[in-house]
């Protein structure tokens, strides 16, 4: 059994988790900056990033004392975009993260051409800003001298992931893994390279690229705190979850309660392409072996939540909105569609906003708060409702993610989507994923250890009551699409 960090460098906050085997045994988090320099624009500065994680790491080998630790295991935010200089190691430009909507316009021009179809079927992948393609080729065409020096080989992009794993390295390695690569709308999931032709096509030149490798794998030397430590998995964070949750089987399926939500479905060794608004995606690589799945993706679950605490100060906790939605007996007609980025699967409709509806005077902001955590369920039901489309069947649902800590919404998504929902005691399945590369790249196997107890919600809702909320939410989603 080895004793593991994991990184887990989210959204909203960067973490450090020690595993012993396959056990949390100590954590630190730490928030970071949201940048919102425009209306749908979003960044983080890279190096409070690399800064919050750091800390994190810190705090938590000061706890180990002078134990061994014996591999570092990495998992990211996906699809956001760092550019830096190799030679000074310096950003060209904060980092744009993967909710930022700067580039919907280029996106909307390329979806009517021919490449629509040549990327879905190269990448998987939708053509959407979303992904990081638009976002590197924005940095290279808008930040002064940078198209040039990206020509001259001086600059690097990575995910969070190869950012990381530059500094840690101390610039030492300059790499991604299968599964971040499968994010960037550049790599060619089909032949696990990247693609000349959309490197082309988004004018974007192959000095940048990280060496893409396999999931659990040879990282380099982590030099941090005085001591040396091996990193030997990396997959981003949906991926890292789907197999945090043993989600090994072709059918297992697990969803995600972060900022967003990710539905992930394991679609086995060859890649299915859907034509409904599901992406298909590297699940992980073990040796050559390639696994896929179907992902449906909500931009905005968690961050609803958020947004009631911080921007409309209704409530003071994120778990408050449980005791609030059910303080009363139903949601009193109120609807909120929280499109503040645009809509994901199966809209893809980048220019659709959010709203509220259906207020009466009797409405109370525990109506609001029952309406904001059923939009979350919602959401997901429609990416549950794609799979059911695909041909995959969807009994069981494993669950983690901050906001699956509220039990009104695992009832609620358990009545509205007639699944079974699993949550496991420790919701910390991200970190575990990557936890579990990362043993299996040190030592070649995983530990079987025991997660805890799992806790169970059952559908319970009547046929007639699911089918008014569903045409409650399909009426109020009509009225935000653009
Ligand atoms: P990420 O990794 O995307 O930063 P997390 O998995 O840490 O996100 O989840 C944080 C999100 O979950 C926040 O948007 C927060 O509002 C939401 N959240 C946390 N706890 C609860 C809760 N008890 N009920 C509802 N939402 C919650």
């Amino acid at each position: 059994m080895s004793t593991i960090l994991a990184i887990d460098q989210g959204t909203t906050s960067s973490r450090a988790i020690l595993f012993d085997g396959l056990r949390p045994i100590f954590k630190a988090q730490h928030e970071f900056p949201q940048i919102y320099p425009k209306s749908g624009w979003v960044e983080h500065d890279p190096f409070q990033i690399t800064e919050s994680q750091l800390l994190c790491i810190k705090e938590v080998l000061d706890l180990v004392g002078k134990a061994n630790v014996d591999a570092i295991g990495i998992t990211n935010q996906r699809e956001t975009v760092v550019v830096w200089d190799r030679l000074t190691g310096l950003p060209v430009y904060n980092a744009i993260v993967w909710q930022c909507r700067r580039t919907a316009d280029f996106c909307e021009e390329l979806k009517s051409t021919r490449y629509a179809d040549i990327i879905k079927e190269k990448t998987g992948l939708p053509i959407d800003p979303y992904f990081s393609a638009s976002k590197i080729r924005w940095i290279l065409e808008n930040v002064e001298g940078a198209r040039e020096k990206a020509e001259k080989g001086r600059l690097l992009f990575g995910t969070v992931d190869s950012w990381l794993i530059w500094n840690l390295t101390s610039g030492e390695v300059h790499a991604t893994d299968v599964t971040n690569a499968s994010r960037t709308q550049l790599f060619n999931i089909n032949t696990m390279e990247w693609d000349e032709e959309l490197l082309t096509l988004f004018d974007i030149p192959h000095s940048m690229m990280p060496k893409v490798l396999s999931s659990a794998d040879d990282y380099g030397v982590a030099k941090i705190f005085g001591r040396e430590i091996p990193i030997c998995g990396v997959a981003g964070d949906q991926q890292s979850a789907l197999f945090g949750q043993s989600c090994f089987n072709t059918g297992d399926c697990k969803n995600t309660y972060g900022t967003g939500a990710f539905l992930l479905t394991n679609i086995g060794k060859k890649p299915i392409f859907d034509k409904n608004g599901l992406i298909t995606t590297v699940a992980w690589r073990l040796g050559e072996e390639v696994t896929y799945a179907l992902e449906g993706s909500v931009f905005c679950a968690g961050s609803v939540i958020q947004w009631l605490r911080d921007s409309l100060g209704i409530i003071s906790s994120s778990a408050e909105s449980e005791f609030l939605a059910k303080s009363v007996e139903d949601n009193g007609g109120v609807y909120i569609v929280p499109a503040f980025t645009g809509l994901g699967a199966p809209y893809w409709d980048s220019e659709a906003r959010g709203l509220i509806c259906g207020l009466t005077r009797g409405s109370t902001k525990a109506h609001i708060a029952r309406a904001a955590l059923e939009s979350i369920a919602f959401q997901v039901n429609e990416l549950v409702e794609l799979c059911r489309d695909a041909g995959i069947t969807i009994e069981r649902l494993c669950v983690d993610g901050g906001a699956a800590e509220n039990n009104f919404l695992l009832k609620f998504q358990s009545d509205i989507s007639k699944v079974d929902i699993i949550r496991k005691r420790s919701v910390e399945a991200t970190a575990r994923g990557a936890a579990m590369f990362a043993e299996l790249g040190a030592s070649g196997e995983i530990s079987a250890q025991d997660d805890g107890d799992s806790i169970y919600f059952k559908p319970t809702m009547d046929q007639h009551e699911r089918d008014e909320l569903l045409s409650g939410w399909k009426n109020a989603v009509e009225r935000t699409l653009s």
